[in-house]
């Protein structure tokens, strides 16, 4: 799987964008998979399907921008310190059930993008040395 420099269309491999990293483009513009979340629409260039293309990139920019506050309230949630945890999973479950109904195509990406960043925030304000392993609290079962 690949992301699209969506200035001059260089492709570079989804695993670069790992925990929100950010890729500087030879062309001089910067990257990062949220931004271009979710990939793959830019490259369509027949003219017939052009508005069809406009049309489905305007829909998937507003899926993307309900999405990305959907997961900016589990960070929210996530750095309220007195949140219980378990309503913390719960509002993980409904964001990734909302990632699979507008992006049913993309849930590696999501992983990649926002559960990485859950995790990473909750190891940072959340997590005690003496607790389970998180990981093992949270994986949905595939
Ligand atoms: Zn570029």
């Amino acid at each position: 799987m690949a992301i699209q420099c969506p200035r001059c269309n260089r492709q570079y491999d989804i695993t670069l964008f790992e925990f929100g990293r950010k890729v500087v483009c030879e062309c001089g513009e910067v990257i990062s998979a949220e931004g271009v979340f979710p990939p793959g629409l830019s490259g369509r260039r027949d003219p017939i399907r052009r508005q069809e293309n406009e049309e489905a990139k305007r829909v998937a920019r507003q899926h993307m921008e309900v999405l990305r506050r959907a997961a900016d309230r589990v960070c929210t949630l996530i750095l309220l310190s007195d949140y219980p945890e378990i309503d913390v999973e719960i509002e993980k479950a409904k964001v990734r059930e909302l990632a699979e109904e507008l992006f049913p195509n993309r849930m590696e990406l999501y992983e990649m993008v926002y559960e990485s960043r859950f995790r990473r925030l909750w190891e940072q304000f959340r997590s005690e040395p003496d607790e389970p392993h998180y990981e093992t609290l949270w994986r949905p079962e595939k």
